[in-house]
């Protein structure tokens, strides 16, 4: 593409960022303005018009998966060549040129997990911790880390927080720094050591210094909001002081505080740069009117100062759509049965699977709406977590529960049995009945847990005389359903994994208080971070919107539940369809069955039988299954694809 046309495609103000090449350029926006797009074609009409060389260009970003999609969209703009890395490749790159000249001997290993260190660390201590406790710690190690808190200045600031240490903080403040001692010893490099490194090989090193920012002389920066101060250091040690920086954000998105990312640095940036040019985009591309008018409700209802200074409303440019659509449902199974229900409909329709989607809080939601998709027949793919079934802490609850069934725990049970012969089969596996304080690893097995509990309950409250071997059948029988993996399909995505993301429909589920604001958010602060997560959620969704809470857990239980706060004057007063429970339909499948590797509508009997198109492989691992979208999401539209393509190792390398 030319330059000139490059800028076509922008509005007046997105069309600033993108002339803008030279200095800083702060762009504070709300959810779908446009902002990663002004991004791209900035880069692009910069390279393009010659006025930058597309080597001399850095794109930060905080996944290794928005690297990806951002060289994708540079490439079809017709400029390729742009480095779009993470913050970690980019300082491991420069890291391991400069290594032999400048720090020379033995280059360190580097240690993608912490955990088998801290373990180490934690027994040189005389500390005993099980696994989910030494992730959780090293989970803490790594917020001191990028947050520059020092093993002796941990316990203060946790303090001066509002985080919860997941055990004694002497205790994690002790491992901490033995931890940093033994991964001097072994020469280890973990990911915060190489950010650090970096900059004090920068710092230290002027020839060095010189010659990476002779290197790099435009940075770009998406989703500025979510920076840590480790990484805005290492933007630092990078410009110099040189002050070429483009940097996008909106305030109302954060949502990744407890890792120690911090809005501050996006508001400050024209404290810091008062030359800087700063553009503001209020036109929303993404969502109807519809959506963009419930956004800006929620935001409206914020009570964070930032939100109220940056007053960030959105101006809807899309045409009407439908309206939201608030669904009050007496139980999470019937508000998942119907769900999966509508996603078919959706598709029937001619909607594509994988244009739709299906958020929630927590991870161990999963459950529930996988099994509900599987049984309606509808293809889905999991965002940022393994299928519910795969996870560890599952998968080492079913291998107890079926070593039970075969002992004969339960002969004698009846349904209450059943639940609690289950719950004593979890406590053997790390189940408690209270949760774990924080928001962790341990905080994450036990809400699994918790589900697989909860399965027991539902299946005790319909059949009352099942016993444990049936309840492993069941869980056999829903792990299998689940198990296929499939190429295209109803995405399933944690609202945290949602972020950037847009989807033609999405149903956002389990809108309840206790779960949105999440139960262990007690400050101010951390209720309206739950706020922003709903405001993330909502403005996924570019034309169809769900929004939906289950009065009870169970069918038939205690209808104890209240809808969200955040929806609180929101919800219309006529819209809460509760659909009768006689339409649930157990395993039922509605439609033509679609092929579980693409997703394609089976037609002939043969394909049905197969569960597959005829032309499609049997069997994909997720590894492959992963290149493979990524493959094909950046091959052109123009350009026939192949419904799959056999890797081969030299294709992946
Ligand atoms: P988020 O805050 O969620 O990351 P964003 O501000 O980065 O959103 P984009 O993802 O860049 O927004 O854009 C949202 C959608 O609007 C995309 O589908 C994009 O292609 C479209 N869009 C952006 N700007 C324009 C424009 N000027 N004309 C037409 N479509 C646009
Ligand atoms: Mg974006």
């Amino acid at each position: 593409m030319e330059a000139e046309g490059v800028l076509e495609g922008l509005d007046p103000e997105q069309r600033a960022v993108a002339e803008a090449v030279q200095g800083p350029v702060c762009v504070l926006a709300g959810a779908g303005t446009g902002k990663t797009r002004a991004i791209t074609h900035r880069i692009a009409y910069a390279t393009l018009t010659g006025i930058v060389a597309p080597q001399r260009v850095l794109a930060v970003t905080f996944t290794t998966r928005a690297a990806g999609e951002l060289r994708g969209r540079l490439r079809r703009l017709g400029a390729p060549g742009v480095q779009a890395r993470t913050f970690h490749a980019a300082a491991l790159r420069q890291l391991s040129y400069f290594w032999p000249r400048v720090i020379g001997g033995d280059t360190p290993k580097i240690i993608e997990s912490k955990i088998p260190v801290v373990a180490d660390a934690a027994r040189a201590c005389r500390l005993t911790f099980g696994r989910t406790e030494l992730r959780d710690i090293a989970a803490e190690i790594e917020w001191a880390k990028v947050t520059q808190t020092r093993p002796e200045d941990y316990a203060a600031a946790v303090a001066r927080s509002s985080r919860k240490a997941p055990t004694d903080v002497v205790d994690v403040a002790r491992v901490y720094a033995m931890y940093e001692q033994l991964r001097r010893e072994r020469n280890l490099l973990d990911f915060e050591g190489m950010l650090e490194l970096t900059v004090a090989v920068l710092t230290e090193n002027r020839d060095v210094a010189n010659q990476v920012r002779e290197q790099y002389r435009y940075f770009v920066v998406d989703e500025f909001q979510d920076v840590n101060p480790l990484q805005k250091l290492l933007l630092d040690a990078w410009l110099g002081d040189r002050d070429d920086l483009c940097v996008v954000g909106d305030p109302n998105q954060t949502i990744y505080s407890f890792t120690g990312a911090s809005p501050d640095h996006l508001l400050g940036f024209t404290r810091e740069h008062p030359d800087a040019t700063v553009v503001k985009l209020v036109r929303d591309y993404r969502s109807t009117p519809q959506v963009v008018q419930l956004a800006n409700g929620v935001i409206g209802q914020s009570r964070s100062e930032t939100a109220r200074r940056h007053k960030l409303e959105l101006v809807a440019q899309r045409q009407d759509g439908p309206e939201p659509l608030f669904s009050e449902y007496d139980d999470e199974v019937a508000e998942a049965d119907d769900l999966a229900r509508r996603a078919r409909k959706l598709i029937d329709e001619g909607v594509p699977a994988s244009e739709i989607a299906i958020l929630y809080r927590i991870n161990a939601q999963s459950e529930t709406y996988e099994s509900a998709l599987a049984a309606a027949g509808v293809p889905y793919v999991l965002r940022g977590a393994e299928r519910f079934f795969d996870r560890p802490a599952v998968r080492e609850a079913v291998v107890r529960l079926r070593g039970a069934a075969r002992a004969g725990a339960d002969a004698e049970t009846d349904g209450l049995g059943l639940i609690m012969t289950v719950r004593h089969v979890l406590a053997g596996a790390g189940f408690t009945e209270e949760a774990p304080e924080g928001t962790g690893a341990a905080r994450e097995k036990w809400e699994s847990l918790a589900a697989l509990a909860q399965l027991a309950e539902d299946m005790a409250a319909e059949n009352p005389r099942a016993g444990l071997p049936d309840f492993v059948t069941e869980l056999e029988e829903r792990a299998a359903l689940q198990h296929a993996p499939t190429l295209e399909g109803v995405t399933l995505a944690s609202l945290h994994a949602a972020k950037g993301l847009e989807w033609d429909a999405v149903f956002l589920v389990g809108l309840v208080e206790g779960t949105l604001p999440i139960i262990y958010a007690e400050t101010p602060e951390q209720i309206e971070e739950e706020r922003r997560l709903l405001y993330v959620g909502i403005t996924r969704a570019r034309e169809h919107l769900s929004l939906s809470w289950a009065l009870s857990r169970s069918p038939g239980g205690r209808r104890n539940r209240r809808p969200s706060r955040f929806l609180d004057g929101l919800t219309p007063k006529t819209a809460t369809p509760t659909p009768a429970r006689a339409e649930r339909t157990k395993r039922g499948r509605k439609g033509p069955q679609p092929c579980r590797i693409c997703g394609r509508p089976l037609t002939a009997a043969i394909e049905r039988k197969l569960g597959r198109c005829e032309d499609c492989p049997a069997e994909l691992n997720e590894g492959l299954l992963l290149a493979l979208k990524d493959w094909r999401s950046e091959a052109s539209a123009a350009q026939k694809i192949p419904a799959y393509v056999v890797f081969t190792d030299a294709t992946l390398q």
